[in-house]
């Protein structure tokens, strides 16, 4: 005779807040009399801040918490239907689990397999608790594509370091599940435990948020409907290719916009990629990888398999992929930067974009993230992406660091000379200003002829537009032309010593070229404050 413990079964939600192709799902529901469906609110998420720079945790903003929320109140809604419910719980995720696992005599817990370092810690912990006491565990990849250590085992236990080596081992990934399901097995008895609905934000202890929020609504709902928009049109998919594709179209933007349910597995990927691939059959040719919408996926599950297989992927020191470069540690730049205040409107109307919105274009994000680096104001690249990593909705461990690799050129691309100037990239494609004039409003009846660069328009204009440049919008933090010349003098130089970041002595080394830098700065700043005075 089955154990009672044995036919009780949990599957503790995380990420993967879907039912369509969820395959700890798939293996929970069968074989157990009772299905627990779980999914802890972890405070190191959720708790409010009152000290951070903007509404939210101090790990996330306020939009990415009322994602998950939506995300959560749709699986419950999609539970619901299935005759079952979301069972919240709010707490230090290792402990609330453990003691669930006893009250609730669990024989069998079930959780998507999550690749990033807090998530393993926290899950082996959680599989050391349930071994110890005969709980089997089953965790199943499905976030992404392809299995990460899989891709490393096959490229001989080394993560591929290029996109098209990646590619070329990992191959084609398998189908989604197809599963269906009518009913899925009642929950057992919760022994007491007081079970609330999904909290608001509010719940959360977000009393006076008063700022905009998101447009994008959580859940997987609406992502297999914005999954459906956007496959509509066969020729758009066909056709897609990155880089094109108009950074600064917001009302309709240019790429899908799934990012954020791909982060939360509101949507799976592998589904993602299978609709891409039907749609592909039914015309006649289509763009490839790595510039292709297939090909888009490619690039997370690529950036995913380096930051698996890579020590110390989220930092420049210890991290053997990553250019060691002495970036400047100057927290008003970064403040300035960080709060949409460097009087490139630009770069601040992006960063309003994510402040308001959580998502941005992907050139967007290479606009502001090249300014605050390697183009204007060499400041580390680590300060940038915390900022993106607690304001984005799709924020993301691999794929943030990744493209924040990409961006400074520490790893993946090099080409340090290659700057974007805050003032034409935008200006090529809204010439007119127009996602400015949006996010900026105190700009809003600035004239086209000076949006870009409003510290060049007569003081007249500006009364006009009632917006006095040093009063009403900042002057530019720093003049992108000799800013930029000096990023490129600073890389470099790095680059010529070409240090490794496992080098025992590199810091050591790194903050001698930083004096030397200084040393050269100092000099050529006198040598033309002499030239100055002499042409006088
Ligand atoms: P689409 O163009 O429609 O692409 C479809 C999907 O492909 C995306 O949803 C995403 O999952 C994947 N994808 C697209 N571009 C990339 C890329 N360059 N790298 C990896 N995967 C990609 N994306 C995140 O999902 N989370 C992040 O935290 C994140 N941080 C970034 C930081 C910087 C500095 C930069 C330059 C880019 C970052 N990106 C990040 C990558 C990219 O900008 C977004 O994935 C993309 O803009 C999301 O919009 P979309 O869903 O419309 O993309």
């Amino acid at each position: 005779m089955e154990s009672s413990s044995s036919s009780n079964c949990m599957i503790w939600f995380r990420k993967g807040l879907r039912i369509h192709d969820n395959p700890a799902l798939e293996l929970a529901q069968k074989g157990s009399k009772h299905l627990f469906p779980v999914f802890v609110l972890d405070p190191y998420y959720i708790d409010p801040d009152s000290l951070a720079s903007s509404p939210g945790s101090s790990r996330a903003g306020i939009n990415r918490i009322q994602f998950l929320l939506e995300s959560l109140v749709d699986l419950d809604c999609g539970l619901r239907r299935l005759e079952s419910r979301l069972l919240v719980l709010k707490g230090e995720p290792v402990q609330v689990i453990a003691r669930l696992l006893k009250d609730w005599n669990i024989g069998k817990l079930f959780f998507e397999f999550d690749t990033e370092p807090y998530a393993q810690t926290r899950d082996n912990k959680v599989k050391d608790i349930a071994s110890a006491s005969g709980i089997e565990v089953f965790s199943p990849v499905s976030h992404t594509l392809f299995d990460p250590a899989e891709v490393i085992r096959k490229n001989g236990g080394k993560a591929p370091l290029t996109y098209k080596s990646f590619v070329a081992i990992a191959g084609k990934p398998s189908a989604p599940l197809r599963s269906m399901y009518s009913k899925l097995p009642p929950i057992g008895d919760i022994a007491g435990y007081e079970i609330l609905g999904v909290p608001s934000i509010h719940d959360l202890g977000y009393k006076d948020v008063k700022q905009e929020f998101s447009p994008f609504r959580g859940g997987e709902t609406e992502a297999l409907k914005r999954l459906k928009e956007n496959l509509v049109n066969k020729k758009w998919v066909a056709e897609f290719e990155k880089p094109k594709g108009d950074p600064s179209e917001f009302i309709k933007p240019a790429t899908t916009v799934l990012s954020p349910y791909l982060k939360f597995g509101c949507l799976s990927s592998r589904y993602f990629f299978q609709c891409v691939d039907d749609a592909y059959k039914t015309v006649k040719k289509h763009t490839q990888p790595p510039v292709s919408l297939a090909g888009q996926l490619l690039w997370r599950d690529f950036f995913y398999t380096v930051a698996f297989g890579t020590p110390n992927f989220d930092r420049m020191q210890g991290n053997k992929i990553c250019k060691q470069i002495p970036w400047r540690d100057d927290e008003k730049l970064f403040v300035a930067w960080r709060d949409a205040q460097t009087g490139y409107p630009w770069i601040d109307a992006i960063m309003i974009q994510l402040k308001k919105w959580g998502w941005m274009h992907h050139l967007a994000r290479h606009s502001v993230a090249c300014f605050l680096t390697r183009g204007d104001l060499f400041i580390h690249w680590e300060k940038g992406r915390d900022v993106f990593e607690r304001l984005l909705i799709d924020s993301d461990w691999a794929i943030n660091n990744g493209n924040w690799l990409w961006l400074s050129c520490s790893s993946f691309f090099y080409q340090y000379h290659r700057i974007y100037s805050p003032i034409s990239f935008g200006k090529k494609y809204d010439p007119s200003g127009n996602f400015i004039r949006h996010f900026l409003p105190v700009l809003k009846d600035m004239p086209k002829e000076y949006i870009y660069e409003p510290w060049t328009a007569p003081l007249s204009i500006q009364r006009q537009a009632n917006c006095i440049i040093g009063r009403d919008y900042p002057k530019p933090v720093v003049p992108h032309d000799l800013a930029s010349k000096e990023c490129k003098r600073q890389i470099g130089a790095a680059y010529a010593l070409n240090l490794s970041g496992e080098t025992a002595d590199a810091e050591e080394k790194l903050n001698s070229l930083r004096r030397k830098l200084e040393e050269d700065d100092y000099d050529g700043i006198q040598n033309m404050k002499q030239k100055k005075r002499m042409s006088k």
